[in-house]
C-alpha cells in the first residue's frame, strides 16, 4: 500500500493515507507491476491518473451505478441491448482497476468463470439464431484461463449463425505479458474472433505492448480501439490524434470514443460533450478516415450508443441538402 501512496503522491494529486483507505474500501485499488514500471519509467501523470486513486473519488455522489434500465438479462451472465447481439460476463476479475471504469461499483463482487452459468449462456445463443455477434466481457476476458478461454471459443465458434466473437480486454496496456504464445496458439484456431481494447494515451504503448499486439495480430484476429474520453487524459486535440497514430502506426483500428460516463466516483474524469465533438470533427481531413474513431454518447437513462460525430450534413430538406467539408465550406447538394 505505501508504495502505490507514495507514487500517487509523487506523480498524481497530493492524497492522504485516510483517503487512499477509504477509496480502497469503496473501489479497491488494483495496479500490475508493469503500469507501476511505466507510470515510473515515464513519469507519466496521464497513464497514472487512469490508476491510481484520486481523492475525488470519494466526493462524487452524482451519476448512476454501474447497470443501465434498457439491458435485458436473457440469462444469469447474457446481457443484451442491441438486436443482433449481446454480451457474456465471464469473470468479474480485471489485471488492474481503472478507475475511470463505469463498473467500478461491482468490483467487490469476485465473479469467477463457471462452466454451468457459461452453457446456459451458450445454449441461449445457439437457440436464438438472431443473434450474429458476442462480446465475451467481464471485468476483462483474458482474466479467464487458457482452458476457459479455448473453451468458450470452441463452443461458440460451432455456433452456425454467431458471425464475430470478440474479446474485450485491457491486457495490452495493463499485463501484456498475459499475451503468451500459448494463449496465440489457442486464438489462431478460431476464424471468428475480433479482440477490443482501450487505449486512452499514446503513453500506454510500451515495448511489450507493441509485441503483444503484434503476436495477436498474427493469430488473425483484428483488434478494435475503444477509448473514453477523460479529462486531464485525453480531452484535447494533439493527445487523440497523439493516440490514434500510434493505433494506426500497430494497425489497431481506432474504432470508438465514448464521453466519459454518467457514473458514480468518475465524475472528474468527465468533460463537455462540445469538446469531444470538436476534437473529433478536426481529426476529420487532417488524418486518414480509418485512424478517426466514432464519437459515442451513451445516455444513462438507456444505456444504448448513440453516435455523434464525425457528421458532415448540416441541413436536410425538400430543397436538398446542406453539407460542410473539412475546411468549413457550407455546401447545397442536390
Ligand atoms: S479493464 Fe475494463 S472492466 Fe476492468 S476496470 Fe478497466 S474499464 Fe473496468
Amino acid at each position: 500500500m505505501k508504495k502505490l501512496l507514495n507514487l500517487t503522491n509523487e506523480v498524481l494529486n497530493q492524497i492522504s493515507e485516510e483517503h487512499y483507505n477509504k477509496i480502497d474500501d469503496l473501489y479497491p485499488i488494483k495496479v500490475t507491476d508493469h503500469i507501476i514500471s511505466e507510470i515510473t519509467l515515464k513519469n507519466s501523470t496521464r497513464l497514472a491518473a487512469q490508476f491510481l486513486p484520486d481523492a475525488r473519488e470519494l466526493d462524487a455522489n452524482e451519476g448512476i451505478g454501474a447497470f443501465f434500465p434498457e439491458e435485458i438479462h436473457n440469462t444469469e451472465i447474457v446481457v443484451q441491448k442491441y438486436p443482433n447481439r449481446c454480451m457474456i460476463y465471464t469473470t468479474g476479475v480485471c489485471f488492474a482497476h481503472c478507475r475511470h471504469c463505469s463498473r467500478k461499483e461491482k468490483w467487490h463482487e469476485k465473479n469467477n468463470f463457471s462452466y454451468s452459468l457459461f452453457d446456459k449462456a451458450y445454449l441461449y445463443i445457439k437457440q436464438n439464431s438472431h443473434l450474429e455477434d458476442v462480446l465475451l466481457t467481464g471485468g476483462d476476458a483474458l482474466a479467464n484461463s487458457d482452458e476457459n478461454i479455448e473453451y468458450m471459443i470452441e463452443k461458440l465458434s460451432s455456433i452456425p449463425h454467431l458471425k464475430s466473437i470478440r474479446l474485450a480486454t485491457r491486457a495490452f496496456t495493463s499485463f501484456p505479458d498475459r499475451i503468451t504464445s500459448k494463449l496465440c496458439a489457442i486464438l489462431e484456431k478460431y476464424k471468428k474472433v475480433v479482440v477490443v481494447t482501450q487505449f486512452n494515451c499514446s503513453e500506454e504503448f510500451s515495448e511489450k505492448t507493441v509485441n503483444a499486439i503484434d503476436s495477436i495480430q498474427r493469430t488473425g484476429a483484428p483488434i478494435l480501439n475503444q477509448s473514453v474520453l477523460l479529462k486531464g487524459i485525453n480531452d484535447e486535440y494533439r493527445l487523440i490524434k497523439d493516440l490514434v497514430s500510434n493505433c494506426a502506426a500497430y494497425r489497431v483500428i481506432p474504432y470508438y470514443l465514448f464521453h466519459c460516463f454518467n457514473v458514480k466516483s468518475i465524475g472528474h474524469f468527465r468533460t463537455n460533450v462540445e469538446i469531444g465533438e470538436k476534437i473529433i470533427n478536426n481529426l476529420v481531413g487532417n488524418i486518414g478516415g480509418w485512424w478517426i474513431p466514432r464519437y459515442i454518447l451513451i445516455p444513462d437513462s438507456t444505456g444504448i450508443k448513440i453516435p455523434l460525430c464525425p457528421n458532415g450534413l448540416i441541413e436536410n430538406s425538400d430543397s436538398g441538402i446542406k453539407v460542410k467539408d473539412f475546411k468549413g465550406r457550407v455546401l447545397k447538394y442536390k
